[in-house]
């Protein structure tokens, strides 16, 4: 994970932790009983792994060297390199933003004839003017892939949910991941950040995930495909009316070509 890659690099002085500490620890207590259903499902939590590991140093601090508490080496707290940032301010933004984030709701409804992304790069471009076109948040891959094509049981699980869970996982396990990296590059970039844009930023972040070409199947319960029993959002229909992965029925046809559900010959074949 690039975000905590960067935010924990560097080997303090343990007289440098106990300061950091020292300046951070009015935070801690509330960062660390912050709970967030989605991303406790996710295993995706660059913010609270931040949080607990302070806690972890501050368990480790006193007699014992907290290079060797919890067998992490390397241990730092990246504002520690920002020049002219206080931890305690950077700490505060993102909390508050993670609590933002975690509250902000998706578009009741979804209007795809309005430009999500000229929205997205407009308020990113106020808080990040000189980002990278890699940088801007948005999940549209994955609206043409199949939920198996991503190798994670957890999209695969929220897929098979139906309902837009889909797509709330993609927020969950991407989007917010990402947008809490672009706001440690703006601090490290430019300083203290105010939450405004940052909070309007998220929100068109979020209606963007949902304005992405998804096909109906996600927004209802999609079918399972009866070859590998994983869920369905572009399902290949054969001539008998029955559907399956494409990539599923082709492998199928390698080996016989009939319908793997009613064995009609020649499935593909348009009638
Ligand atoms: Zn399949
Ligand atoms: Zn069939």
């Amino acid at each position: 994970m690039v975000f905590q890659e960067r935010m924990l690099h560097g080997e303090p002085t343990e007289a440098r932790l106990e300061e950091i500490l020292q300046s951070g620890k009015e935070y801690l207590p509330r960062a660390m009983h912050m709970t967030d259903q989605n991303s406790s499902k996710s295993g995706v939590e660059p913010i609270k792994s931040h949080f607990l590991l302070l806690s972890s140093i501050k368990a480790g601090l006193g007699s014992q060297s907290p290079h060797r508490h919890g067998g992490r080496p390397n241990i730092s707290i990246i504002p520690d390199q920002i020049p002219g940032v206080h931890l305690s301010d950077f700490i505060t933004f993102m909390t508050q933003f993670r609590i933002i984030v975690n509250g902000l709701q998706p578009p009741e409804i979804i209007d795809l004839h309005t430009d999500t992304e000229q929205r997205i790069v407009e308020l990113l471009t106020k808080v990040l003017s000189h980002h990278h076109p890699l940088d801007i948040p948005r999940v549209r891959a994955f609206a043409s892939f199949e939920p198996n094509d991503v190798s994670s049981d957890y999209l695969e699980q929220e897929a098979s949910k139906g309902k837009g869970a889909f797509i709330q996982a993609l927020w969950t396990l991407y989007a917010k991941s990402n947008l809490y990296r672009l706001a440690y590059k703006a601090w490290k970039r430019h300083g203290p950040q105010t939450l405004t844009t940052w909070t309007l930023l998220a929100q068109a972040v979020l209606d963007g995930c949902y304005a992405e070409k998804w096909p109906d199947t996600v927004f209802q319960v999609p079918d399972v495909c009866s070859i590998c029993l994983s869920p369905m959002h572009w399902p290949e229909e054969t001539h008998c009316g029955h559907g399956f992965h494409l990539q599923c029925l082709l492998q199928h046809l390698d080996v016989s070509n009939t319908c793997p559900l009613c064995r009609a010959p020649n499935p593909l074949r348009t009638p």
